[in-house]
């Protein structure tokens, strides 16, 4: 029941399929060796952007321009999400929705999931984790707010989550309601590019959002996702001609 259910939101989703389990349609992607990212372009049609594509993700942030760039509106609500060991991350899929709105611009709370290490980079530096909040619009268009993750004080919203964590694909639901909120820096400065999915298809259709801030979490939950995947981060990729913003 669960499967069906997942799988029908696959289809009203591209973006959650880009994170779906491998299902006898996609080629089966990785982190490393042959199925590893250098590869992703070629393995199908589907993928090319992954190889030639000028706007990809993640990247380095770094020389940020300081700009009046639109804030960020979160309307998420509290949720027992269903979390799902999908073959490439551990994913928390929203069933009630919620709302973000950037300027006049409206989107829809979809899932969010983890990395380790994280894959942006602040100044070349990786840190321990990071979390991804996918929205998206209707015509495709997709809002991702990453929160990078350092080890410190427990979080108890991603301690929750590890401790149902499936270690092998399939899903599970949480038992009380979760506040995603609550994996977010209480500090709200970001950085703000335009870029693509980090996974296959690696489409370019994705404003990206990071908080200047980071998140703690405990390192045992740290470890406890490792033990599941111990590298889904994509390399850093060329900036090319755009703009890094920061905001406030
Ligand atoms: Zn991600």
């Amino acid at each position: 029941m669960h499967r069906r259910g997942f799988l029908a939101g696959l289809m009203a989703c591209p973006v959650c399929a880009s994170a779906a389990r491998a299902d006898s349609d996609a080629p089966h992607w990785g982190y490393q060796g042959e199925h590893g990212p250098a590869e992703w372009g070629e393995m199908d049609s589907r993928f090319k952007a992954c190889a030639v594509g000028s706007q990809q993700s993640p990247i380095d942030l770094t020389n940020a321009i300081r700009a009046e760039a639109d804030r960020m509106v979160i309307a998420w609500k509290p949720e027992a999400f269903e979390v799902v060991n999908n073959g490439h991350t551990i994913q928390a899929n929203s069933r009630t929705g919620g709302k973000l709105t950037i300027g006049n611009l409206d989107y829809e709370f979809k899932q969010f999931h983890f990395h380790a290490p994280s894959e942006h980079a602040v100044d070349g530096k990786r840190t321990a984790m990071e979390a991804h909040f996918v929205h998206a619009q209707p015509g495709g268009r997709i809002a991702v707010i990453g929160a990078l993750m350092v080890a410190g004080e427990r979080n108890k919203g991603f301690s929750d989550i590890i401790a149902i964590a499936p270690a092998e694909e399939g899903e599970a639901r949480l038992r009380v309601p979760l506040d995603p909120a609550s994996l977010l820096p209480r500090d709200r400065d970001f950085y703000r590019y335009e870029g693509s999915l980090t996974t296959p298809p690696c489409s370019e259709v994705v404003d990206w959002n990071v908080f200047t801030h980071t998140v703690e979490v405990a390192q045992a939950d740290i470890d406890a996702f490792k033990a599941i995947f111990p590298m889904n981060a994509r390399p850093l990729q060329p900036v090319n001609r755009r703009y890094l913003l920061r905001g406030s």
